[in-house]
């Protein structure tokens, strides 16, 4: 993958095959040719060296190191890194494609990829300094995993209300505080994190901050037990008295509230590519029984009443597909897009609750067993309605915009 991506040319706008019979306006679910491959070649590592892993791993709650030295061997961790720092110098779009892919999978394994590509990637590269790039860049495209770290006990929805602080002396920080719900933390080898510089401006001395995992006074505490996404490590951190040179402030002094807000923005698409990819994936696992299953002598495929619902979900995936990607096109395209990455992502999490508890249903009992996939699919997507922004936040926001659009 690594290799067939790292073009230096732009995607062109459609591969030829699809362009035939096209006038100016090309389908929503249209790819270019980088695209297209990526698609395929994560579609089929995900079935070869990942999915044999996910039972396992949803039952420890832990991801195998395997998975994570796959996911950097494909060059899938550093998507859109350029290059020159290792990168697969790939698109946007590509990333939202292999999320949705890895998550037909492993949400867990999904959400790994779509964090160090989305907001951590995407911090560095538009912030960083030279040697910041070049020291984390390529160590972030080829082996180490990093953690964003917004969220405290007390400060979930209300994040920019974080008590973390950092004081500063000479040219050092002093960081002190807590950070709760960090994901992939127990395998991450650098932690951006979020603390106020300057509690008397509020918000505006939200300073972002990169701490290596060994800097003294960082404490990875023991990970949650959650329902689901249970191979995605989930933990708190304490930080003691943590000592950071200066010159590991990402971007500029009291603009972190800034750089958060824009990335869980883009981030939010990444999460709807998470829901859309769980739902047909749980899918894709349940029509094939009910076109085995013979009750009173017939497929249970074949009743109407499993069709008509049948049916619905399918579109319901459907429209929640073409809201990620139009978003998704829209912030490559550089125009505004948040009210759409906020629809794409409370939709996509709604359609995912339904369609994994109606394939639950539509297997009958099986269905409600470890014995096949279909429960974890059910337990994963519940997470969708909470990070990156709550149901209610996206609701919120997307009426923010309503409220604007009908101001005259
Ligand atoms: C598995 C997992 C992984 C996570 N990963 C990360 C991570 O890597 N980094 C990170 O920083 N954080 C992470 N988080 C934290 C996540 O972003 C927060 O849990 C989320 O923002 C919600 O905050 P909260 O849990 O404090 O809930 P609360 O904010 O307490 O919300 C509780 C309820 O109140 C509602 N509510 C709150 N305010 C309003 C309002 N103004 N209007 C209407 N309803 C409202 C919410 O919608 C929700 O229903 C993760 C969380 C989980 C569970």
């Amino acid at each position: 993958i690594r290799t067939s991506c790292r073009s230096s040319n732009p995607a062109p706008e459609v591969s030829s095959d699809q362009a035939v019979g096209m006038v100016s306006f090309p389908p929503l679910q249209t790819y270019s040719e980088e695209e297209s491959m990526m698609r395929e070649a994560v579609k089929k590592c995900a079935q070869e060296r990942i999915a044999p892993f996910v039972s396992k791993m949803d039952e420890n709650s832990a991801m195998d190191e395997e998975v994570i030295k796959t996911l950097f061997e494909q060059g899938l961790m550093g998507i859109e890194i350029d290059p020159e720092y290792n990168g697969t110098g790939s698109t946007f779009f590509s990333s939202i494609l292999v999320i949705e892919e890895l998550a037909k999978v492993d949400a867990s394994v999904a959400v790994l990829c779509d964090i160090q590509n989305t907001l951590i990637n995407t911090l560095f590269t538009k912030l960083g300094t030279t040697a910041q790039k070049e020291q984390y860049l390529s160590r972030l495209s080829t082996d180490m995993v990093g953690s964003f770290c917004l969220s405290e006990a007390e400060s979930g929805s209300d994040a920019f209300s974080l008590k973390t602080r950092a004081d500063k002396h000479k040219d050092y920080y002093i960081i002190n505080g807590s950070k709760m719900w960090i994901s992939n933390a127990e395998h991450a080898g650098v932690f951006l994190v979020m603390a106020n510089v300057d509690p008397s401006s509020g918000y505006k001395g939200i300073t972002c901050f990169i701490v290596d995992r060994d800097t003294e006074g960082l404490e990875i505490c023991k990970k949650e037990n959650k329902l689901g996404l249970r191979a995605s490590s989930t933990c708190p951190l304490n930080l003691d008295n943590v000592k950071v040179p200066e010159k590991n402030i990402l971007g500029q002094i009291g603009q972190g509230y800034k750089y958060a807000i824009e990335m869980l923005n883009e981030g939010r698409i990444g999460i709807a590519a998470q829901m859309i990819g769980l739902a047909q994936g749980c899918f894709d696992h349940t029509i094939p029984y009910t076109k085995q299953r013979v009750q009173f002598g017939q497929r249970i495929f074949d009743f109407q009443g499993m069709q008509h619902q049948i049916a619905h979900v399918a579109s319901q995936i459907e429209a929640g597909r073409l809201l990620t990607y139009n978003a998704a096109r829209l912030k490559e395209a550089g125009r505004p897009f948040i009210k759409e990455a906020c629809m794409a992502k409370y939709f996509t999490a709604e359609v995912a609750t339904l369609t994994t508890s109606k394939c639950i249903e539509w297997m009958g009992g099986v269905g409600f067993t470890k014995d096949y996939p279909i429960e974890k699919y059910y337990r994963d997507c519940k997470i969708g309605t909470i990070y990156e922004g709550t149901t209610n936040v996206q609701l919120s926001t997307i009426a923010k915009f309503i409220d604007k659009e009908y101001d005259h």
